[in-house]
């Protein structure tokens, strides 16, 4: 029997089993090619058909409307960091962005290589333990950014912000894509890299509204401007092709699921279990993020020493429960638990946490 642990790392983080099985067994031979998926080319039919078939699952499940293109990219999400003000900058108009923490302060950084950048709501002051209410976005904003998922602190939106009529909400979805519904109509621009939720490193998804696509000055890089691989279909150089090929097959395995819906139903229980036991220790775990602001994806905790934590990672550890340490700006300890960590790797972690507290109490 193949080992496996119940992997809590924030990214590059756990795959759906049945995904990662499927690409065992037609590793050697891709749909009797007689090759691998990473031996063929990206320009047969059998490449295409792949490409293709992951482009209509994530519009399926995401549920994308016609009016979207959906790109597959390299890059990671911080080159969407750039490339999202390299594409949508309009001079003389700010763009906007909240900062959440660590992911949006970085997106920040690389817009003001373009331009005027307004920071119209931030929560540093309060070491990105919540999401600011009241965001006002102003009308003359080239966009608005948003992070609706902040891995390190365990952040997440729970409602969207207005954004004014014509200013596109862009937002990085990196650690909660399709971990529940969202309207897609109320975004210009989402991306993603795929290592959190969607499947290995070394692509990254970005959906960007019709619209949005040819306001890129002509003056970018050809593979900075987005409307290059739209017109090409992410094919106008070689795209990385088994991280697509393995999206696609958990993608396939989501689609079985019941999709988003039916993620959203599992993670809101997996989420409660362990926020339950969070609350209700009398203090032996303190959550980072505040009540209003809790993240379905990163369930980040401390508890009363660095020691004590130390100690819980190792023992977790010790019972195949891997990745617990926390980010070292937060400390502490965090859960990553993505759409395909398992209710049972929740619940083998909660049964961890109950013991861990009666015994060092
Ligand atoms: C991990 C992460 C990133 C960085 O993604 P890369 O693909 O490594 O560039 C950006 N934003 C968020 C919210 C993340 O969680």
């Amino acid at each position: 029997m193949t080992k496996r642990v119940y992997n809590f790392y924030p990214g590059p983080a756990t795959l759906p089993l049945p995904a990662l099985k499927r690409a065992q067994e037609e590793f050697l031979d891709f749909q009797g090619t007689g090759m691998s998926v990473i031996e063929i080319s990206h320009r047969s039919k059998e490449y295409d058909e792949l490409h293709n078939a992951a482009t209509e699952l994530v519009r399926e499940l995401l549920g994308v409307p016609d009016d979207y293109k959906v790109l597959w990219l390299q890059g990671g999400a911080s080159t969407q960091f750039f490339m999202v003000p390299a594409n949508l900058q309009v001079p003389g108009k700010p763009m906007e962005y909240v900062d959440t923490g660590t992911w949006s302060t970085k997106a920040i950084k690389e817009a003001k290589v373009y331009g005027e950048v307004n920071v119209v709501a931030s929560s540093a002051d309060d070491k990105f333990r919540h999401i600011p209410k009241d965001i006002t976005f102003s009308d003359n904003a080239a966009y608005a950014h948003i992070t609706s998922n902040n891995t390190i602190y365990g952040t997440e939106y729970h409602e969207w912000p207005d954004v004014p009529d014509d200013v596109p909400l862009v937002c990085d979805m990196s650690s909660d894509l399709m971990a529940r519904k969202i309207d897609v109509k109320r975004f210009g621009v989402i991306y993603a890299g795929a290592q959190k939720n969607l499947g290995p490193a070394g692509v990254t998804l970005v959906v960007i509204r019709e619209d949005l696509v040819n306001r890129a000055p002509e003056s970018l890089p050809t593979l900075l401007k987005w409307r290059t691989e739209v017109a090409r279909n992410s094919l106008f150089h070689t795209p990385p092709v088994f991280s697509i090929y393995m999206s696609k097959l958990a993608l396939d395995y989501w689609n079985e699921f019941g999709g988003v819906a039916a993620i959203e139903r599992v993670n809101r229980e997996k989420a409660k279990i362990l926020y339950d036991i969070i609350d209700k220790s009398n203090g032996f775990y303190k959550g980072h993020a505040r009540k209003d602001s809790r993240s379905l994806m990163n369930v980040t905790f401390r508890l009363e020493t660095e020691e004590l934590e130390a100690k819980c990672v190792e023992e977790g550890r010790k019972r195949n429960l891997i990745g617990l340490k926390g980010h070292r700006s937060v400390g502490g300890m965090r859960a990553s638990i993505y759409n395909a960590m398992t209710l049972e790797g929740v619940k083998a972690l909660a049964e961890f946490m109950m013991e861990f507290m009666e015994e060092n109490q």
